[in-house]
């Protein structure tokens, strides 16, 4: 291709509504341009990539049998009704105003539309069919370029089986086919394991990577591969022992210290032996929970302890509960149900608020003074805590979710009658499994994980071209001449290249192409040509060596085999 009839809008300042590296590299590389919020056009070059990605995810769905069908993406309502799934999806539903269509977020419903009408019999299964194809979600917030987009392309899979064991070999075959691709790819990721969640399935495992533009928070052990979301992620936890003396409980006058840190700095203490108090209504029930220093309370878990809904209590409600505002309140005397992080199990010598203002109480033993005390996991973990399955420590970072492979058992089938005839002539619903990629955001997080400060470095399997080629000065006939054989001779042997043919100068075509990144870079210029040279430079590493230009063609097909 040649860079002087392609469109390939490059700019070179960072355009000021992208923060996200993908999202500035990708619009800076002409890759794609917004439309509108979270609505993406892709351009020439980045469709290239989008052809990439599709094709690795095709060969890897159809090496475990997977059938690609194209379904609609304007689907009739009455067949999401059949589902309860119009009012599941609320406002992320496109809906087609005066006409009762919507715009699939997903194709769970058509595809067992189609699996009622066919699949009757036993011996019709296992079955895995997918698609590469259009989603539409009203995402409320999107932002980070193709990463969260209303529109966007997604490898959607659904498997039928007759077994609950043959669900498990579907699932299995997607989560190694789900390591081909990301691993042809050439992307860093991990793997976290989901329960079942509000799909109603049996287990569900997430493909994400590290990076700043991720909106779910995990924590990751290195070592180990634990992996698991903030929400539900725990640590080793060491509870410490409990003093040997025996301290009773007395009130120290503490004026204006409400935080953990200011108490520890007001009685030269360590954050362990306190006791921070935080008051949560339950449904309408107080409940007072207690961390040990400055942990937080992971709602999540503190809501799937207590059952029903929970909200932080209001300071007049406090007041009222304890008798003191938020920083003075504690557990002694409280009068209530009280709960408490497992790292405070049975301790003493604590020091808590004493629900009088400007008051707190050392001494404490929990089990002497607070009767009634529940324990659970209850706190936030946080980066350099220990790994629960290993000797090593965790870290907690932002990550994207690449892919989500889930088993949903016959929620489906159940809610829209999809059913076969097993071997002795029963009836059963048909066991399900659904996985899907998000294509885009494949490219996406690989530049997140691939870039510098010139640009995006693609691999051989994503580069849109495998070779950049500079001609520079090339109103010299011979330097034109060159490059237009090395051109013709690289793509006769296979080779994509990306020719800048340009009348511009070396400086901008040398930006371009480090902000472009393909892999090989070669420069044509007049004075080693008179050697019958050119310059070879790899964009990954920045090295750079002279081939003889009858080599060139050999020495590309090493580098890029
Ligand atoms: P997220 O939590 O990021 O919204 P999700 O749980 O809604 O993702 P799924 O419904 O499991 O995602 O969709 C499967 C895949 O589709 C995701 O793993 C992701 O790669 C991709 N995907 C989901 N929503 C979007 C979006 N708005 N833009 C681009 N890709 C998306
Ligand atoms: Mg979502």
């Amino acid at each position: 291709m040649r860079l002087s009839k392609y469109f390939v809008p490059t700019l070179k300042e960072v355009p000021n509504d992208a923060v996200v590296t993908s999202h500035i590299l990708m619009l800076r590389s002409g890759m794609i341009r917004m439309v509108g919020a979270g609505i993406y056009s892709f351009l020439p070059l980045g469709y290239k990539v989008v052809r990439k990605v599709s094709e690795i995810i095709r060969e890897e769905m159809d090496a475990i049998g997977g059938q690609e069908f194209h379904l609609p993406a304007l689907n009739p309502k009455e067949i999401w009704e059949e589902t309860n799934r119009v009012e599941a999806f609320g406002d992320t539903l496109f809906h087609i105003k005066n006409r009762e269509y919507v715009l699939a977020p997903t194709h769970e419903e058509i595809m067992t539309f189609h699996a009622r009408n066919v699949v009757k019999s036993y011996k019709d299964m296992p079955q895995i069919w997918y698609q590469i194809q259009t989603k539409f979600r009203n995402e409320p917030r999107p932002r980070s370029g193709v990463i969260r987009g209303r529109q966007f392309l997604m490898k959607d899979a659904y498997s039928f089986d007759t077994s609950w064991e043959g669900l498990d070999r579907s699932y299995e075959l997607h989560d190694k086919a789900y390591k081909k691709i990301f691993d042809r790819c050439g992307l860093k990721y991990f793997v976290v394991g989901a329960s079942s969640g509000a799909m109603g399935g049996t287990g569900s495992e997430e493909f994400m990577v590290n990076s700043p533009a991720g909106e779910d928070t995990v924590a990751y052990c290195e070592s180990c591969g634990y992996a698991a979301n903030v929400e539900v992620a725990t640590s080793r936890v060491r509870v410490r022992e409990r003093e040997r003396e025996e301290k009773k409980v007395y009130e120290i006058h503490t004026p204006n210290v409400k935080s953990i840190d200011e108490l520890c700095e007001f009685l030269k203490i360590d954050e362990t032996v306190c006791a921070k108090s935080r008051v949560y209504i339950n449904d309408d029930k107080a409940v007072l929970v207690l961390m040990q220093g400055n942990d937080e309370v992971n709602e999540t878990k503190l809501e799937k302890v207590l059952g029903g809904n929970i909200r932080p209590a209001h300071p007049e409600e406090l007041l009222e509960i304890t008798g003191a505002d938020a920083g003075s309140i504690g557990p002694v005397g409280y009068k209530g149900r009280i709960i408490a992080d497992m790292k405070l199990e049975d301790r003493n010598n604590l020091f808590s608020g004493a629900n009088k203002n400007d008051y707190h109480i050392g001494g404490i033993d929990i089990k002497r003074d607070v009767k009634d005390i529940e324990y659970a996991d209850l706190k936030i973990v946080k980066s350099g805590e220990g790994c629960p399955n290993c000797d090593k420590n965790l870290e907690v970072f932002p990550a994207i979710e690449l892919g989500h492979i889930f088993k949903l058992g016959t929620k489906y089938s159940n809610s829209m009658g999809a059913k076969f005839i097993d071997e002795k002539g029963e009836e059963h619903p048909i066991i399900m499994g659904s996985y899907g990629i998000g294509v885009e955001r494949v490219i996406a997080c690989f530049i997140e994980q691939s870039f510098d400060e010139k640009g995006i470095v693609w691999s051989k399997t994503l580069a849109p071209f495998h070779v950049h080629l500079i001609g520079l000065n090339l109103k010299k006939q011979e330097v034109a001449d060159a490059c237009e054989k090395i051109y013709h001779g690289l793509n006769s042997q296979k080779t994509d290249v990306l020719y800048d043919d340009r009348d511009a100068a070396a400086g901008f075509k040398f930006n371009d192409a480090d902000l472009l990144g393909m892999p090989i870079q070669i420069v044509v210029g007049e004075k080693k040509l008179k050697e019958s040279k050119c310059e070879v430079k790899i964009r990954k590493t920045g090295e750079r060596f002279d081939v003889d230009v009858g080599d060139l063609n050999n020495k590309i097909f090493e580098l890029l085999s």
